[in-house]
């Protein structure tokens, strides 16, 4: 599915992120940005060493507690197509009225922001928070493709944004939403 938003193309796709040729990929990270399960493992098990090194030297210099939910910050895409990884930490669902929707909201557009400021014109993201963090779906694919679209209306930097999904019936879900949420589709 492709969509245009005031000249950037959004797609929606099925597959895998760390194949993606886009100059940044997302992370769905965790607070300690040193690797984990899910969409993070297989960054770093694509990426190589070199993405650890740079979280490393980011929890020293900038966040030695950890990055906290909702903020994004950019390492090098080590051995990954993508030359750059947005590594950023959305929610855990502790069922939906602890700033849940805000924290997912900020880790879009923290993400999104950083890749403009480094001058970068293609990204891609994957379901934040909708695997070990239990966000539903369908309420995080509607935060996700709402605050893309909202920061698309204010801002043309970008050629191509892509989700990739890694199940077929999450693809379905953001397509249905994206309908409901992106008007002329
Ligand atoms: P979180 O901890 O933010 O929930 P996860 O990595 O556990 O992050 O899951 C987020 C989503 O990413 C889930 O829908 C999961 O199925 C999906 N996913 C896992 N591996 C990949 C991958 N290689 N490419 C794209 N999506 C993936």
């Amino acid at each position: 599915m492709e969509i245009i938003i005031n000249k950037t193309k959004l797609r929606l796709i099925r597959g895998d992120i760390t194949d993606q040729e886009t100059d940044a990929i997302v992370n769905a990270a965790n607070s300690g940005l040193m690797g984990g399960g899910g969409v993070d493992g297989a960054i770093h098990r694509r990426g190589g060493p070199k993405i650890l090194e740079e979280c490393k030297k980011i929890r020293q210099s900038e966040w030695p507690k950890g990055l906290p939910t909702g903020k994004a910050v950019i390492t090098t895409g080590g051995n990954l197509k993508a030359s750059f990884v947005i590594h950023t930490v959305g929610p855990i669902w502790r069922g939906g009225n602890n700033k849940e929707p805000e924290l997912l909201t900020d880790a879009y557009r923290n993400s999104l922001k950083l890749a403009v400021s480094k001058g970068l014109k293609s990204i891609a993201f994957p379901s934040i928070s909708t695997g070990a963090y239990g966000y539903p779906i369908w309420k995080a694919s509607l935060i996700a493709l709402s605050t893309v679209k909202e920061f698309l209306e204010k801002e043309n930097k970008l050629d191509e944004i892509i989700f990739v999904l890694f199940s077929q019936s999450d693809l379905e879900t953001y397509k249905d939403v994206a309908k409901e949420v992106i008007p002329n589709v």
